[in-house]
């Protein structure tokens, strides 16, 4: 955990909640309000304005979305953007937080016909509280049960037709009857250098930094393919431009020469991985001769949270080519023993695994 709550390239902002305020004050700022504005994911967004579009004529709700993919590429702004575009309310909660049942019927009967219900984590909400959801989805009702013990009865209500908007960082994780009532399931994937190109030039434009083509290539390369970390990268570099570059006149020029600099100087390497995950990958490596190796293991020699290995790590890295997930546990690619300088050839299997 030690450089966890350090950790720049970190997507989750909840690991660093002394940034917490003004992290979000950023992304609020950056984030897009319309589908247009909104960059790459051209499948996601064909659809959604196709399904949109064909609920607005009808004057209808849009159907349940469920959005799944890593933290920081963009669930929470695609929900912002549907409700924009539906010229609806957004209400949004996190599955961990709705306590109680209660909590649930509060939030669904101050709903409006056409609103959006954002849940983001809904994989974390508890099993009680799926369950009222299941009605309130399919049906637009919600049955409340008034009073205790035989005099107890239940209240049918209706709500209006609404939008409920769920997030997830892995679709595994969410029930079977949950996810089958969501009528139009998205999974999100990393972004390509050029769009994440793009996303630094826009945020660059909003915050007034001056970045060139090559800057913002070289910010796009260290993001690991997540526009979060994309604007953090860029407002970390535009500081280090302020503090460590003579600037005769004006604002500071974020260059590739500076962006690698101030990168470096974060621990950031060329290919976006951050002493996290060198930590993984040099720990299997060196403690488990690369692997396989369970991901309990794994968990408790890197001592960081299984959940957070699966759902924050590990994705980008297995996307990149540098682990493999096997029935038998993690393993070093080959790709992971090279980037890290390791010799792949003294791996005492003699490196093996390279022919068969
Ligand atoms: P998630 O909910 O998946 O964790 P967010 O929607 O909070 O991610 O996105 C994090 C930030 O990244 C947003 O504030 C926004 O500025 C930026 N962002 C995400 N996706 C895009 C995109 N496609 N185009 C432009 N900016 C984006």
């Amino acid at each position: 955990m030690e450089n966890d709550s350090k950790r720049l390239l970190s997507p989750d902002l909840r690991e660093n909640p002394a940034e917490e305020l003004t992290e979000q004050g950023l992304e609020k700022s950056l984030r897009p309000s319309f589908l247009d504005e909104y960059v790459g994911q051209k499948k996601i967004k064909e659809n959604l304005s196709l399904f949109m579009q064909a609920a607005r004529q009808r004057g209808d709700a849009l159907d349940h979305v469920l959005l799944a993919g890593p933290p920081g590429l963009g669930k929470t702004t695609l929900a912002h953007i549907i409700a924009h575009e539906m010229g609806s309310q957004i209400h949004s909660v996190t599955g961990p937080n709705v306590e109680k049942k209660g909590d649930l019927a509060a939030i669904l009967t101050n709903l409006q016909p056409r609103d959006v219900l954002f849940i983001d984590e809904i994989h974390r909400l508890q099993k009680m509280i799926e369950e009222v959801l299941y009605g309130a989805m399919e049906d637009f009702k919600l049955d409340l049960i008034i009073g205790q013990g035989p005099a107890a009865r239940t209240l049918r209500i209706d709500l209006p037709k609404f939008t409920l908007v769920g997030a997830t960082t892995r679709t595994g994780l969410l029930s079977s009857p949950l996810r089958d009532r969501f009528g139009v399931q998205l999974r999100l994937d990393f972004y390509p250098i050029e769009e994440l190109e793009k996303i630094v030039h826009r945020s660059a434009n909003l915050l007034g930094i001056r970045v060139d083509e090559s800057g913002a290539n070289e910010i796009a390369k260290r993001s690991r393919g997540t526009p979060r970390i994309a604007n953090r990268l860029l407002k970390r570099v535009r500081d280090f431009a302020q503090v460590r570059t003579a600037v005769e006149s004006g604002t500071p020029l974020v260059s590739r020469a500076v962006a690698q600099a101030a990168l470096s100087l974060f621990e950031v390497d060329p290919r976006g991985l951050d002493m996290m995950d060198r930590k993984l990958l040099l720990t299997i490596i060196e403690k488990f001769d690369g692997g396989p190796v369970g991901i309990e293991t794994l968990s408790s020699a890197i001592g960081e949270e299984r959940d957070t290995l699966e759902d924050v790590y590990e994705p980008y890295l297995i996307q990149q080519g540098f682990l493999q997930r096997t029935p038998r546990g993690r393993m070093a690619t080959r790709i992971a023993y090279e980037h890290l300088g390791k010799s792949w050839a003294e791996k005492s299997n003699g490196g093996q695994d390279s022919f068969f």
